[in-house]
């Protein structure tokens, strides 16, 4: 038999208030344990939790980039579980009435496009933190977490391969950081994801039972673990077995699946309206405000990139990376009226020097008028593509605008025909065995010939010029 996978995820995005959801203190990651609290985040008994309005606005962000409907009234609900690090014995989520709900995103694996659909959109604080002491019997707990805003963004089970899941949580971790609300940052776990997956034979309308696998904390891992646990599901069914409904724990090292317990149902959580928040009511005015500061998103200024510059898909998709980046390429364009030569000199020598020395788009010490300006320099012939490699490096060590750096190293590109045909002479009178191969047929020697004349003017020669004069003296020869 044939087995299909089916995959959902649930994404957690922490977002980039400065305070929490339902108290005044900072969110600030690093922080001394236990610093950043109060009597409402460390759960005392009498406090009254006041909601964080720019959380709303964060997620009402977040639901008009996804496409969801915003509901004009939403409530809070708690969600009771005991756990060390959660102090109320109920994390403060929203359940029946989320904020936001019926939207997609259209991701593209090997050049297929697919929309995924989104269920929901909600708003919840965060728990603390245990601290396990591997030396003595003893854990501690750390709350500067507890009551950090988080949005949980869940999607239909629309995924059916391991690179779909993956391709889907890379464009939802773009459009987050694009909008500004989340840092995006994995390994801190300000952006996690719980993937769901179940097998059911092809053909078959009912899905199978689906196990939650969690602890991945990267793209990468998300898709190696969704990989194993469809062959390892594959193999159950195979064998005659069922798979079991459980949360199982993904093993980086290991690369395989632990089942770590059985899978709580939604009644096992008791949940019930928060009685000490009152309902969001969401007006049509608000979202309007709200969509005004949306920013363009990544996909279309990818396509737009594509339309307007003509660059090639796989350029628009490096350049457009990031918000920083894609400005700092359409600066440059604009200082140079160059789109295809701007996006090689970015993507090249930009993206390699930044890497090199580990620096954000943001620090360049090149900016995009300079490189614009070494664009239309090497244009109007005024220095060589060689040359440019070389005033690209003293613009990157030095911060100085491209012409000073000509004008100070004299690395005008030659192009006055008759310094070059005197040097020419020189090279041709110097070289008098490879131009009696060049004449009886061995053409090859004419790149021989040009690198010559090009070393002897240290690679200051207009290329195309040395190219017709030596072509007119060889053949005159
Ligand atoms: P919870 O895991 O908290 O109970 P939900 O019931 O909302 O939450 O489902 C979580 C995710 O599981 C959703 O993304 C949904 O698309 C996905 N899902 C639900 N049923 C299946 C299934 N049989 N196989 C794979 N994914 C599923
Ligand atoms: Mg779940
Ligand atoms: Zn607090």
């Amino acid at each position: 038999m044939e087995y299909e996978p089916v995959i959902g995820l649930e994404i957690h995005a922490q977002l980039l208030t400065d305070s929490k959801i339902f108290c005044g203190c900072s969110t600030k990651f690093g922080a001394a344990p236990n610093s950043n609290t109060c009597p409402v985040c460390l759960g005392m008994p009498g406090v009254l939790p006041v909601m964080n309005k720019s959380v709303v606005e964060f997620t009402m962000k977040m639901a008009l980039a996804t496409n969801c409907r915003i509901n004009p009234v939403n409530r809070f609900a708690r969600k009771n579980y005991f756990y060390p690090d959660l102090p109320k014995g109920y994390q403060i989520s929203q359940y029946a009435y989320p904020l936001a709900e019926a939207g997609y995103v259209d991701v593209e694996v090997n050049g297929d496009k697919k929309r995924i659909g989104i269920t929901r959109i909600h708003m919840e604080e965060d728990a603390g933190k245990l601290v396990h002491d591997e030396r003595s019997p003893s854990s501690y707990v750390d709350l500067n977490r507890a009551c950090v805003p988080l949005i949980e963004i869940v999607s239909e089970p629309d995924m059916r391969t391991a690179e779909e899941a993956a391709a889907y949580l890379r464009r939802l971790h773009e459009i987050l950081v694009y909008l500004e609300i989340c840092d995006g940052n994995m390994e801190e776990g300000s952006f996690r994801c719980d993937a769901n997956v179940s097998l059911r034979p092809i053909g078959q309308a009912e899905f199978g039972t689906r196990a939650e696998l969690k602890n991945m904390n990267s793209f990468r891992n998300v898709q190696r673990a969704l990989e194993y646990e469809i062959s390892r599901q594959q193999y159950v069914l195979e064998s005659g077995g069922a798979v079991l409904q459980e949360t199982r724990l993904w093993d980086d090292s290991e690369g395989v699946t632990h089942s770590m317990r059985g899978k709580e149902e939604a009644h096992d959580y008791r949940y019930f309206p928060d009685p000490d928040l009152v309902p969001i009511v969401i007006s049509e005015e608000w979202i309007g405000e709200i969509a005004k500061t949306i920013p363009e998103l990544p996909l279309e200024k990818r396509e737009r990139f594509v339309r307007e510059y003509d660059i090639p898909p796989y350029d628009a998709g490096v350049l457009t990376a990031t918000r920083a980046l894609a400005d700092y390429y359409e600066e440059t364009v604009k200082c140079s009226g160059m789109p295809k030569g701007a996006s090689n000199w970015v993507m090249g020598d930009v993206l390699g020097h930044l890497k090199e020395d580990k620096l954000d788009i943001t620090s360049s010490p090149v900016k995009p008028k300079d490189l614009g300006a070494m664009i239309t320099l090497i244009e109007d012939d005024t220095i060589s593509g060689t040359i440019a490699k070389e005033v690209f490096g003293e613009m990157w060590k030095t911060g100085n605008p491209p012409g000073k750096i000509i004008e100070e190293k004299g690395l005008t590109q030659i192009s006055d025909s008759g310094a070059l045909e005197s040097t020419i002479d020189d090279v041709l009178k110097a070289n008098p065995d490879q131009v009696g191969q060049y004449k009886s047929g061995k053409e090859k020697l004419f790149g021989y010939l040009v690198g010559q004349t090009m070393k002897a003017t240290q690679g200051k020669a207009n290329p195309k010029l040395v190219n017709e004069i030596l072509k007119k003296k060889l053949s005159a020869l």
